[in-house]
């Protein structure tokens, strides 16, 4: 637990609580209100859990390796991928980037594919039955039809819901739908702010009534999960857990060794070529930020 004064001034708008830099989104903290709506937070309690990612790399900044934590939001119930079927089309890559962060960080996730209505070529239902086969809920919806927007509704009362969704496939009209007297702002292009030597988290949350609340996070367009080691990846990886404990190796990485039973598991097609390949892709990126 964190104790001790903290200098750092907040401001209440509403029921919308903004990020400091020392307490983040859904922190649960002790803090004095003043009359004027600014406040002190004097205590943090410790995080339930949270989701965190490599901090992006700042254009001119010079590195030697290593990359910082930087937490987005805290005591999570529950996370919604958004992506969208078409404009933008649905990217399985940054999916599965996305899903290594939650599943690292131990958090409960969603998906959902949007713009069911510019489904053309009947494409979603190939992406649904992957990621359901594996494990995952997935929600099929229209912000023009309302096709699926009941259901996810449903999903939602009683929790922290976190959002997050690269920008354009529909996150701000569906919580729109779902909650009108939100109002987020719709299509627009949010700008891509960079102050001081880390790029901005701009997540918020919003109490919208019976224990329920919303965090959206409409500056984060990117998700690389921090601190993974290689022979780690493919635990977070969900389908590949009943196959890892047969690999030769204990350090398996899942890639060139000989005798890996998740690269068997690929062959018997028991595990699909478009995981394993994000897994492929992942495993260059994961341990640049780890000092050994
Ligand atoms: P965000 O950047 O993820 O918050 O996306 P927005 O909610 O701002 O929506 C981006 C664009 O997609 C806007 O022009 C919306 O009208 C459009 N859009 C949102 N949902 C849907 C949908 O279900 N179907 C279609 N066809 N367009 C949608
Ligand atoms: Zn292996």
């Amino acid at each position: 637990m964190l104790r001790g004064k903290f200098k750092k001034e907040f401001s209440l708008k509403k029921d919308k609580l903004y990020q400091t830099d020392i307490a983040v989104v859904g922190d649960k903290v002790k803090f004095d209100l003043n009359d004027d709506g600014t406040g002190f937070i004097y205590e943090i309690f410790s995080r339930e859990n949270y989701l965190s990612r490599k901090a992006p790399r700042i254009r001119g900044a010079s590195y030697r390796g290593e990359r910082l934590e930087q937490i987005i939001a805290a005591n999570i119930d529950q996370v919604f991928i958004v992506t969208s079927i078409s404009e933008p089309n649905f990217n399985n890559k940054t999916v599965d980037r996305f899903l290594v962060a939650c599943e690292s960080s131990h958090l409960s996730v969603k998906i959902i594919i949007n713009k069911t209505d510019l489904d053309e070529d009947n494409s979603v239902k190939h992406w649904q039955s992957l990621y359901s086969d594996i494990g995952y809920e997935v929600f099929l919806t229209s912000t023009k039809t309302d096709s699926g927007i009941e259901e996810l509704k449903s999903k939602l009362p009683g929790r922290k819901n976190l959002f997050w969704g690269q920008s354009g496939v529909g996150k701000s009209s569906l919580l729109n739908k779902i909650y009108p007297h939100l109002n987020l702002k719709v299509g627009e292009i949010s700008n891509y702010t960079s102050k001081g030597t880390h790029t901005t988290v701009t997540s918020t949350m919003f109490f919208v009534g019976d224990n329920t609340y919303i965090i959206d996070t409409p500056g984060i367009r990117e998700i690389d999960p921090y601190g993974i080691r290689k022979e780690d990846l493919g635990h977070y990886f969900i389908e590949f857990k009943n196959f890892i404990n047969d690999c030769k190796f204990s350090t398996c990485t899942h890639n060139h060794e000989p005798g890996c039973a998740v690269v068997a598991a690929l062959e018997k097609g028991l595990i699909s070529e478009e995981r394993y390949d994000s897994y492929l892709r992942m495993l260059e990126t994961v341990e640049e930020d780890i000092n050994f």
